[in-house]
């Protein structure tokens, strides 16, 4: 079958009620028959579920989902995004380690990199996104052990070359592991290109409807069962019932993506040369600088546009306000369209010269663009403009 198909398509084992659509198992725990039968589901000698921290049949149907979209071996589904990149980084390396990442990061992953992972003696070395395969391989240290980029980044969607990185982590044996949340699998699929591991903030577009939290790992059966042997003991499971809205929208991904991704064209075509646009960046824009990676490792340039206003951090403010039917949210990856100004909100906190070393100038918009029809959208945001 085909991966659309098998997101549809894998379902739980139909239960005596003859259901449809998928149900929801809501337990914390699973009952056994007799002694024996429980005694080997703990001794792991079977694949019965004993409590929803460890497994749960709503949270795998996700997982398996997710695997077939991504071609994974394995995955283990999370709480969060956050709680999947902290999983990934926890469960992999340890102290004497060193993480390498790419400079262009979600913010709390920064946070996590930097801030915590040296209290763990987990040593990490940062890169531009625009490094070259050189710089690259002078950075890699003999005790590199992880690889950590996001491609295309937040919010300057900068795009990363997954089968450079890839082939030099498979050259000098470390572990590729790659934020796939951005783009998501039915765009990009960087186990293809040598990705070890990927990690999803299903918060976003699988969710698709800014409902639940929720993130996932995924990849190759080796790493997965550290990953799940650390999850199940420190407890960053993914409840049920998120777990069942996010299945179900699996089901309408592929679809949703395709809309985001036209929409997000045409807004950037029409939007290019506007007279209060400085600059504006699309990955599938010939202007893109990275387009030709673009085009060779995506299917199409995903739901995100940013550009930078003429006038920075007050057009930038201006704009926000001058919007009617654009959401100002933190979310992103919804129905709805969504406009954010990084500057005055999630990289206020930095500095003026940190954020121009991830390439957040002052008045950068980054628009999250919506299911809503293509023109309103637009006309919203000329009229702000
Ligand atoms: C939102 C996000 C995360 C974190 O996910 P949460 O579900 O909010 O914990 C990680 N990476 C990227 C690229 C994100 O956009």
């Amino acid at each position: 079958m085909k991966k659309q198909t098998k997101a549809i398509r894998i379902q739980t084992s139909r239960t005596p009620q003859m259901e449809h659509s998928t149900p929801l198992f809501l337990t914390s725990s699973f009952v056994f028959d007799d002694a024996e039968t429980m005694r080997a589901a703990f001794a792991d000698e079977s694949d019965d579920n004993i409590y929803s921290r460890f497994s749960n049949p709503s949270v795998q149907e996700l997982v398996d989902k997710l695997a077939a979209l991504e071609g994974a071996e394995a995955g283990y589904a999370t709480a969060s995004g956050m709680s999947a990149v902290f999983g990934s980084f926890m469960a992999l390396l340890k102290q004497g380690d060193r993480l390498l990442a790419c400079n262009s990061i979600f913010g709390s992953t920064h946070t996590v990199i930097a801030k915590y992972l040296p209290k763990y003696g987990i040593e990490h070395g940062y890169l531009s996104a625009s490094a070259t395969e050189a710089e690259w391989e002078a950075a890699i240290t003999p005790n590199t052990k992880m690889i950590y980029i996001e491609t295309p980044t937040n919010p300057g969607l900068e795009i990363l070359d997954l089968e450079m990185i890839g082939r030099l982590a498979k050259k000098h044996g470390i572990i590729f592991n790659v934020d796939n949340c951005f783009a998501t699998p039915v765009n990009q699929r960087p186990i293809e290109y040598g990705a070890d591991i990927v990690v999803h903030s299903a918060t976003k577009w699988l969710d698709g409807q800014g409902r639940v939290l929720g993130g996932v790992i995924l990849g190759r059966k080796d790493l997965i069962h550290e990953i799940y042997l650390f999850c199940r003991s420190t407890g960053p499971a993914l409840s049920p019932f998120n777990a069942w809205v996010l299945s179900k929208s699996i089901e309408t991904l592929d679809v949703r993506m395709e809309r985001h991704a036209s929409n997000a064209l045409y807004l950037a075509q029409q939007l290019e040369n506007h007279t209060a646009i400085a600059a504006l960046r699309y990955p599938f824009l010939p202007s893109h600088p990275q387009y030709s990676i673009a085009i060779k490792q995506m299917q199409n340039g995903g739901g995100i546009i940013c550009f930078e206003l003429k006038g920075g951090l007050e057009a930038g403010r201006n704009f926000l306000n001058k919007l009617n039917l654009l959401s100002l949210t933190a979310n992103l990856g919804d129905t709805r369209s969504i406009a954010s100004h990084p500057a005055s909100t999630t990289h206020a906190k930095l500095s003026e010269e940190e954020r121009k070393a991830v390439n957040i100038t002052p008045g950068l918009i980054r628009i999250s663009v919506g299911l809503e029809h293509r023109d309103d959208i637009l006309a919203d945001i000329l009229q702000a403009l």
